[in-house]
């Protein structure tokens, strides 16, 4: 420990890095107290009083909390957004539960903590066992409720990632979709991930939003604590924990030299094509998932948007939303692409994504099992929802509707169905144009019925690596084995090209943002990438020194 200070000495520690880029900052520990045992403990008569004023100002504690989210979420979202945390409010303010939890703390002399858990799961418990959905979704509400009392019992002011300060650096165990609805550039600088391969939703969020990330790092918690210096680079994945005076300065010029290269390349993709040295125009659009992604892919000088991820939106919200609500969303988002080529994909959910509001039954192998086009065949009405609205927007924005996890002729077909007695049925007579993701070898190995049906295919090498490799793209067991420019798959691609004739074909896994794949990948004869919206730049600037025969 350094006396001056107050933190630990330096430390420099090697992982993988999965997202590109330098960065500095403050270290945010991100740990789930709904994860951890709180201490169990019985308390004395004369503590109750202790234990009775812990809880009303941790009560008061979230409540504030809950008000200022309610405030920036609908500003974020929208109003509808903001009634979740205006409900948990209400829920906190009654004061039967108040009175509640000082009977169970006089009568049964258990500690705050206890008291919490015990009172919100049964509470939990009995709305989940209501007939009425809505109630039943109430359940999540109140296990969150409960987390911010924890939260705020253990000293910890009730922080969700939407609010952390400037110049963070985030390091967490692993990053699940629901919690990256939160991250913002404008705060976060950087992502340390103790599991977090290439592929990993840390890895795939942190390139989105252009920061970098390490990932591979054992037991990070015990080495990193909130507040700590850290400096990251995800390009060879070195990170220094509280870097002395002269490596803090060298750091510093390294830091200045890449911005100054950044934007010299950000200069160039504004305004030119990516043309190859043998004169290819390569198409490079971005992979975005919110409006502020839209505007990054379009600054930094995308074709259009390759790929428009729906889910973050879906998990952001505490029920389906309508059609209006999802077709605002979509005008509000597309609007700084107007005029360009965009395709959104439908939500794809299943596997590891899932909005607490459908109560997805799990399955033991959820990879193979209900995911993407699957589950939205098995509930039409939410294929519906999202058909309609994207009709609607197609009016003004001419559109793409990426059809997610393919496998049979039947997964587009049905879809092409139900877009055709949609439009008639709202008198609409332009169509989107429909595209397959090609994610599986099936789908891959069967583009010549495919065709028949779409205008356009997507590739999307995250999947299509996971099954063809058979290794997981979360399990950090076998990350060895998920190599996404392995010969397996780029045979796959090539196939996927020569097979589709006309049909124009577009890569948007994430191997299609790597420098060091990007030659191997335009030798497949493809000529479109989607990227994220942070990497079309170095991108672009690859294809312009590549030369392909
Ligand atoms: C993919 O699988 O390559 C893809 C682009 O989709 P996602 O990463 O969202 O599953
Ligand atoms: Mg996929």
């Amino acid at each position: 420990m350094d006396s001056q200070t107050g933190k630990n000495a330096m430390n420099i520690m090697h992982g993988k890095g999965v997202s590109p880029g330098v960065a500095m900052g403050n270290a945010f520990v991100y740990s789930d107290v709904l994860h951890r045992d709180s201490e169990l403990y019985l308390i004395n008569r004369e503590q109750i009083a202790e234990e009775k004023d812990r809880i009303e100002r941790a009560i008061s504690d979230v409540i504030k909390s809950l008000t200022i989210d309610a405030k920036h979420i609908e500003l974020k979202l929208n109003k509808n957004a903001a009634d979740i945390f205006l409900a948990q409010k209400a829920i906190l303010s009654d004061p039967s539960v108040i009175a509640e939890f000082k009977r169970v703390l006089e009568e049964e002399l258990l500690n705050a903590e206890q008291v919490v858990r015990k009172i919100f799961r049964l509470y939990a418990m009995k709305f989940r066992e209501m007939d009425n959905p809505i109630f039943q979704d109430r359940g999540d509400d109140i296990d969150d409720l409960s987390r911010r009392i924890l939260l705020s019992l253990s000293g910890i002011h009730a922080h969700s990632l939407e609010n952390l300060p400037a110049g963070t650096v985030l390091v967490a165990r692993r990053l699940l979709p629901s919690d990256t609805v939160f991250l913002s550039r404008d705060s976060t600088v950087g992502v340390l991930a103790e599991f977090a391969g290439m592929a990993a939703h840390a890895a795939l969020i942190a390139r989105e939003l252009g920061i970098p990330c390490v990932g591979g790092i054992p037991q990070l918690f015990d080495k990193i604590t909130t507040g700590d210096i850290l400096l990251i680079n995800g390009t060879d994945g070195t990170v220094v924990i509280n870097p002395d005076n002269s490596t803090l300065n060298e750091f510093k010029r390294s830091l200045e030299k890449y911005q100054k290269k950044e934007d010299e390349i950000v200069k160039i993709s504004r305004n030119k094509n990516a043309v190859t040295l043998d004169g290819k125009k390569i198409f490079v659009m971005g992979n975005v998932r919110s409006k502020e992604d839209v505007v990054l892919a379009i600054k930094r000088g995308a074709d259009g948007i390759g790929l428009f991820r729906t889910e973050p939106f879906f998990l952001s919200t505490k029920h389906f939303p309508t059609d209006t609500e999802f077709a605002d969303f979509l005008y509000t988002s597309l609007e700084p692409a107007k005029g360009r080529y965009i395709n959104v994909r439908l939500l794809d959910i299943g596997a590891d994504k899932n909005p607490i509001y459908l109560h997805l039954p799990p399955e033991s192998d959820p990879f193979l099992g209900r995911r993407g086009i699957r589950v939205l065949r098995e509930y039409p009405e939410l294929l519906d929802a999202q058909l309609r609205a994207l009709l609607k927007v197609s009016q003004e924005y001419p559109l793409g509707i990426l059809i997610p996890m393919v496998v049979t002729e039947d997964d587009v077909t049905e879809v092409v169905k139900r877009l055709r007695f949609l439009s008639d049925e709202m008198k609409l007579s332009d169509l989107p144009r429909i595209g397959a993701m090609i994610e599986t070898p099936a789908a891959a190995l069967t583009i010549s019925s495919l065709k028949k049906h779409v205008d356009f295919f997507s590739i999307g090498t995250n999947d299509l690596t996971q099954y063809t490799m058979a290794s997981g793209r979360e399990n950090p067991m076998v990350s060895q084995y998920f190599i996404d420019d392995h010969v397996s798959v780029m045979r796959l691609i090539e196939l996927v090209v020569e097979e589709s004739g006309d049909t124009p074909v577009s890569i948007c896994g994430e191997v299609a943002g790597r420098i060091d794949s990007v030659a191997k990948i335009l030798r497949t004869g493809i000529g479109s990438l989607s990227v994220s919206a942070a990497l079309v730049p170095d991108i672009k600037n690859a294809i312009m020194n590549i030369r392909l025969d």
